[in-house]
This record gives C-alpha cells, structure tokens and sequence, in this order.
C-alpha cells in the first residue's frame, strides 16, 4: 500500500476543516471495512492524499427516539441497529438489512454511514492496482457492457456507469422513509445517491459528512420487511434485496414505500410498485402485478436477466409481509 496521510479528529468541524484543506484529496474513514480494501487494493483512480478517521469524535453511535423520529449516529455498528429492541419492533426492515449484512465481524466494525455511503460493486472498477479506467474512474468505456455482467446493473443507467450500489440498509431506510443529516443540509435518503456523474456515489460535497440518520416513527398500522437474495448464506453482498413499509387502512393499503437495491448504480426506488397497491388489499395477485409494473423498464444485460426473477419476487414477499 502507498502511503498516505491520517488523521484522528475530534470533531464534526474539524473532520470537515482537514477535507477542506485536501480539497476532495481525502476520504472519511468510519469503521474502515469498504474503503481500507479500496486503498489497500488501489482501486482509486486518483489516489486519496488523506484519511480522516471519525471514530475519534466521541458520542456519535447513538440510537434513540427524539421528537417523533429514530436518530442514529453515524457511527451506530451495524450489529447495534440489528439487535437494537426499538429497531427490531418498530423499524424492523432495518434491523433485519442489518442482520443480513456482511459478517458478525465486519458488522461489529462496519458503520451505518459506512453503509450508506460505501462505493459501488462492479469487478472491473474495483479490480487491483486501478486496471480498468472505467466510466466510473473517468474512463470512456464500461467493461461490463460487453464483458461479465451478470452482477450488475438491470436499470438504465447513471451516465452508462452499470455498477450496483450493494447497501443492505440502504433501501431500508429508504422503505422507512429515512433523511440524512450532513453537515451541510438534510436530505431524502432516496435523494442522496448521485444520478448523473458516475465517479461519484452519493451527492455529498468532497467536504460534506453524514452527521445522522433520520427515520420517522412509523404509522400504528404499519409494518416493513427486508429480504436478501445472496449467492451464500454467509458474509455475501446482495444479489438483490428489497424492503418495502406499509400503512394499512384495514385491510387496504393506505400508503407504501418499495425499494430495491444491487440492481441499479443507486437504490432504485419501485415507484410504480408501491403506487399500484395503494388502496387495494395485499393478497398474491395484487402484489404479482405491483412486482412486475416495477420491473417494467428493466434493461438486463446479457447475463443478468434473472435478477429480474428474484426481484419480483422479493418485491412480492416483502409487500405480503406487511399484511
Ligand atoms: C467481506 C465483506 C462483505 C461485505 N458484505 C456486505 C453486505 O452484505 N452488505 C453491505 O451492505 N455491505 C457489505 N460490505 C461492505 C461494508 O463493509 C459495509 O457496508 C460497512 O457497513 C461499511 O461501513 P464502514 O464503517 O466500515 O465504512 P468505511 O469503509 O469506513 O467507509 C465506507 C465509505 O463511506 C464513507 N463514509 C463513511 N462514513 C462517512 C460519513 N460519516 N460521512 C461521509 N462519508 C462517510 C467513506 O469515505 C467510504 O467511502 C462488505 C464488506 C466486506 C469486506
């Protein structure tokens, strides 16, 4: 590994003033899982200068209700929010895209704002020692187009860049209806994946820190679900996954939110999914339908048509469990 410069901070502000001085030459590090692999395997087409490690500020894993909404801490260890009472009752999809991720090890280490903001999957961007300089390093060519794609993209594209953004506990919170607290603003979860310029994976400034994660408390009458398709039982990134929320009125659906990820550069929010079931009951040919409006302009590659199989189907079996 080349070298490079770290620094422990103490504070927000501070972490913020060293990406300022390194002027988008530095990255955040929180629980080290995604990005460490990255240096040490030199994925980076412009090597970072610099790491800020923000594990040094104290008091930022907190979970806790405040003023009608779950806060956590950028720092919350994703093993906390799988077994966290509160999150399991009441937010459930979360603790359960927590539960699933990675390992017990790297959920012990690994952060829910590592979660969000982790780098897009694709073999050829993040293959050793930079070889490709793909679209998503600045390049003119995805390899994947023509090349092995069968874990990437089946949804148009973020300028033609057909990685997929892995995070479990994205479309989670996304499903919950989550914003993110930066230093600078608040924003939807589901408005905070970058969806024109491929070389960036979230909005985020180069001087820009998630600060918290904001979920509303959930309706009475509602519940949420997440299921993951892994090609292992055990420490695998997701294949597909889903998470869905829904309110219901009775046995009619009042409101919804859908999102799956793996299959896009983004979480991709099934719009149409959730629209169609508002106001019907959830029985299997309500829910087989909604599944296939959202898998309507799907664009598979070559080799990944059947992401779009597993898709439907965990859009079918999340929604029937929130009956
Ligand atoms: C073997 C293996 C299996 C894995 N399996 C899964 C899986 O199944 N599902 C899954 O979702 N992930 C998986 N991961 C990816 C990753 O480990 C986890 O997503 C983890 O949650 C990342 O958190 P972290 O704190 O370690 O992030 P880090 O590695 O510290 O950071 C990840 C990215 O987030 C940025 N970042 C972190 N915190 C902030 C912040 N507060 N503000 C702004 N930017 C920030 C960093 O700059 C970096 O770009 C796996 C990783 C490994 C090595």
């Amino acid at each position: 590994m080349k070298p490079f410069k770290h620094y422990d901070v103490n504070t927000i502000d501070e972490a913020v003033s060293v990406l300022q001085d390194f002027a988008g030459k530095a990255k955040i590090i929180a629980g080290g899982t995604d990005i460490v692999g990255m240096f040490k395997d030199e994925v980076f087409a412009e090597r970072p200068e610099a790491l800020i490690n923000i594990k040094t500020i104290p008091n930022l894993d907190y979970i806790k209700e405040e003023n009608g909404m779950l806060k956590i801490g950028p720092l919350a260890l994703l093993e906390d929010i799988a077994h966290d009472e509160l999150i399991k009752s009441k937010y459930t999809a979360l603790a359960e895209a927590a539960r699933r991720t990675a390992s017990p090890h790297i959920r012990e280490m690994g952060t829910i704002s590592g979660n969000i903001c982790q780098q897009c999957r694709c073999w050829y961007f993040r293959s050793p020692n930079n070889r490709f300089n793909c679209i998503r390093k600045g390049g003119e060519d995805c390899y994947a187009e023509e090349g092995e794609n069968r874990y990437h993209s089946i949804f148009g594209n973020v300028k033609d860049c057909l990685a997929v953004n892995p995070s479990d506990t994205a479309p989670a919170l996304i499903a919950l209806g989550a914003k993110v607290k930066t230093s600078k603003r608040v924003l939807d979860l589901a408005d905070f994946y970058e969806k024109e310029e491929p070389k960036k994976t979230t909005v985020l400034d180069d001087d820009e820190i998630v600060v918290e994660i904001q979920v509303p408390q959930p309706a009475a009458n509602s519940k949420s679900k997440f299921e993951k398709f892994a090609i292992r039982k055990s420490i695998d990134f997701p294949i597909v996954n889903c998470a869905s929320q829904v309110e219901l009125d009775g046995d009619t659906v009042k409101s919804a939110r859908v999102c799956l990820n793996a299959v896009f550069a983004n979480p991709y929010v099934a719009q149409k999914a959730a629209e169609y079931v508002v106001g019907k009951t959830l029985d299997e040919e309500t829910v087989a339908a909604a599944a296939d409006l959202a898998l309507q302009d799907a664009k598979p590659l070559a080799k990944n048509a059947y992401k779009i199989t597993i898709a439907k189907s965990l859009i079918k079996k999340t929604l029937l469990a929130c009956k």
